[in-house]
């Protein structure tokens, strides 16, 4: 039988440095625009700004590197690592401030610097510096952007502050520096349905982003989609329907595409819902067996491209 599910990040990134690559969550003083002068923020999140598993940002950039690469090093026998900038929205700092950071990041042994931001917060000027950095140090650059839904009834839902538009223009500037692009999509995102998440993978394949990860959405406690949940306003999707939503995203994308994630990794306390009560290997390993038994795989269906929809006028 043919194992072949899906490409993923991880190999990539073993056949483009030659050994084990990990992520080093950092953390920098920073905010996102979709949470100031009285915006709310998106309707899920949390006072983290999805940066849970970071080390405190009391620590300078430089210590919160090394301790991680203390710790990740030895546990997982790492020798290179990536400097994740994950929580908030990173290139919403002062340009000088942002320079600093991610300069101050280029230590022994970082490839690459992996940068967390929101689609609608794209500017040449932090781009030529990370292009600056990019030279200087020799790393490479991904930046990571939060799509979560192409469907812009359920972006302006969610609170998320930015349309379909502002991906594209982001995914198109960014193209042009050569640096590779990461992005979020959560697939059980109440009020989408599978066509939403297929529309998704298609508007993915079709701008060349390079990385996917898929998120299962989470709902932390004390955030507005924890009273709407609370207060039934909306359903969440069965474990059932989001194997099935992950599996047709998965065979839309073309063979370029690798995932990061197909499920998420939530916090284990302060949520109110996760991932069905299953752990994240539980419910990727059931994803996985769904496609291999039904002989489904990445690609399959991407036949939408180079004027092959006419077919199906
Ligand atoms: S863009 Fe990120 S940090 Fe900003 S409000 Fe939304 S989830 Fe929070």
């Amino acid at each position: 039988m043919n194992e072949y599910i899906y490409n993923r990040y991880s190999d990539y990134l073993k056949n483009k440095y030659g050994c084990r690559v990990y992520k080093l969550p950092i953390s920098i003083p920073v905010s996102c625009p979709n949470r100031i002068n009285g915006l709310k923020g998106c309707t899920y999140c949390d006072e983290s700004g999805a940066g849970f598993d970071n080390i405190s940002g009391v620590f300078s950039i430089a210590e919160q590197i090394y301790k991680n690469m203390e710790y990740i090093g030895k546990k997982y026998k790492a020798k290179k690592f990536s400097a994740y900038f994950q929580n908030f929205t990173n290139t919403f700092l002062p340009l000088n401030e942002f320079e600093k950071y991610i300069q101050s990041a280029c230590v022994d042994n970082i490839v690459e610097l992996s940068v967390s931001t929101r689609p609608d917060c794209i500017k040449y000027e932090y781009l030529d510096a990370l292009k600056y950095v990019s030279n200087k140090f020799n790393v490479d650059i991904t930046i990571e952007l939060g799509l979560q839904s192409a469907n812009i009834h359920t972006l302006n839902k969610i609170n998320r502050g930015h349309g379909i538009a502002e991906f594209i223009d982001a995914v198109m500037s960014i193209k042009k520096y050569g640096f590779k692009i990461c992005t979020h999509v959560i697939l059980n995102i109440p009020w989408d349905d599978i066509y939403d998440c297929i529309e998704a993978a298609k508007i993915i394949t079709v701008l060349g982003v390079d990385f996917v990860k898929l998120h299962s959405l989470y709902i932390a406690k004390n955030t507005v989609m924890a009273k709407q949940y609370e207060n039934k306003e909306f359903n969440i999707c069965d474990i059932d329907e989001y194997t099935r939503r992950v599996s047709e995203f998965i065979r839309h994308v073309s063979k370029e595409q690798y995932f990061e994630r197909i499920v998420s990794r939530p916090p284990k306390e302060n949520t109110i819902f996760a991932n069905w009560g299953r752990s994240n290997w539980y419910l990727r390993d059931y994803i996985e067996s769904y496609m291999l038994k039904n002989g489904f795989y990445q690609s399959q269906l991407c036949n939408y491209m180079q004027g092959k929809a006419l077919r199906l006028l």
